[in-house]
């Protein structure tokens, strides 16, 4: 199969790359930019003019929630909702039922991922066995078996000790952990920002030092161990602060941020808003802007959606008892784009951000293009605009909370291996 793309504006913010250009597939893989090479013929030629072709995105952050709890999202329709939002990588965190804690779980994950062939899937292991927080997985197993890291997200681990172990043992393999940083005993009983909004709705507030603490424990220990350790959806601009800082210290420690985290503050909560409701909380306006920030300046080197797919019913409870997260794989691109047009970034970062930056921290095959590299790529229009409806996403969870937001950039198509998966029912 030989695929000719033309006349798109080819850009990869990983080779500096931007300009108008023809790109060249063979064999699941980018054979030339730019010159057709010798002898091409191609068997499929798309029009790409008005568009951009960029490397496919990459989330590092996503429930998938198969195993276990199906009825929220499960691997074939979180799939579909990954490549209509233009991503062809993602890894998804090890909070499912059971928890992907061994061997067995992971080669379930993966081999289903295989038959829905869509976007690649790469699981992330659970830190400690069912996320208890004291027994260490056999990292060494499931890594094996095909997670590209470690993380018991969706649970603190909240024991210095245990910390300290999967720490030396992560280091000792030198895989990357990716940790949930809020410390219970100061989260608990909050289901919001602490401050005046939570004061005024009579909500318990979780303070920013819930997770500022947990964070600055995590780099000194990573300080002792070596590990190389990686911040989820940092809110906080004390948590940023702790990173920049580590980082000039020379720690190999990174982060990302979250859209909502980017997007919103707890004034969002508005009236009870339970799309407004995530671990961690939205936080201040200040906190989001040095987020924003951290993510410029690349202190926070990936945008990671934290997609978090529930039913209605697990929303539609009081703010205080429903649950934490909302989707994000399908806006993912476009709110990545309105930073550009808010003037947070340029566009080269901001597609850094959501494509080689996360691929780097996994070291995953992905995230550029460059000749001989997989031909996982994102088609958009960047000019089409568009208005958020969960009712027409492909995620089984409608929990968006950027539902009626209009945004600008829209995929028109997704390949993976060189082969169109969105949009759907196409030609292949
Ligand atoms: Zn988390």
């Amino acid at each position: 199969m030989r695929l000719a793309i033309r006349g798109g504006r080819l850009i990869d913010p990983a080779a500096g790359r931007d300009g108008i250009a023809d790109l060249f597939v063979a064999s699941g893989r980018i054979q030339a930019i730019g010159e057709t090479p010798p002898d091409f013929q191609a068997d499929r030629e798309i029009d790409a003019a008005g568009q951009v072709v960029c490397p496919g995105l990459v989330d590092m952050h996503v429930h998938l929630r198969e195993p276990g709890q199906e009825w929220k999202e499960d691997i074939a329709s979180g799939s579909r909702a990954a490549v209509a939002g233009g991503i062809t990588s993602l890894a998804c965190m090890a909070n499912t039922s059971p928890v992907n804690d061994r061997r067995s779980v992971t080669e379930q994950i993966k081999a289903r991922a295989r038959d829905v062939g869509l976007a690649r899937i790469h699981p992330v292991g659970a830190v400690t066995v069912g996320l208890g927080g004291e027994t260490l997985t056999e990292m060494n197993e499931l890594a094996s078996a095909g997670c590209v890291a470690f993380s018991d997200d969706g649970v603190p681990l909240a024991g210095a000790g245990v910390m300290r172990r999967a720490q030396e043992y992560a280091a000792t393999f030198g895989y990357l952990l990716i940790l949930h940083e809020e410390e219970p005993a100061l989260s608990a009983g909050g289901t919001m920002n602490e401050g005046p909004h939570a004061t005024r709705m009579g909500l318990g507030g979780i303070p920013n030092a819930a997770e500022d603490i947990m964070i600055a424990r995590d780099l000194i220990l990573a300080e002792l161990t070596g590990a190389r350790i990686h911040i989820a959806h940092v809110a906080t601009a004390g948590g940023v602060e702790l990173i920049r800082s580590a980082q000039a210290r020379g720690l190999a420690v990174t982060g990302e941020a979250a859209p909502h985290h980017l997007f919103l503050t707890d004034t969002d909560v508005g009236a009870f808003d339970s799309h407004a409701k995530m671990a961690p909380p939205l936080r201040s306006a200040a906190d989001r802007e040095a987020v924003r920030a951290a993510v410029a300046d690349g202190t926070l080197s990936a945008i990671a959606t934290d997609h978090a797919p529930h039913e209605a019913d697990a929303k539609n409870e009081a703010f205080a008892c429903c649950a934490n997260g909302v989707t994000g794989l399908e806006t993912l691109l476009g709110l990545t784009l309105r930073l550009v047009d808010e003037g947070v970034l340029d566009l080269a970062t901001a597609l850094h951000r959501v494509t080689r930056g996360p691929a780097e921290l996994l070291g995953l095959d992905a995230g550029r293009l460059a000749v001989g590299d997989l031909a996982d790529l994102c088609v958009f229009d960047p000019e089409a605009e568009w208005e958020v409806d969960p009712e027409a996403m492909f995620s089984r969870s409608l929990n968006s909370p950027f539902a009626g937001w209009r945004l600008r950039g829209r995929v028109t198509r997704t390949l993976v291996g060189g082969l169109e998966v969105f949009p759907f029912g196409g030609t292949g």
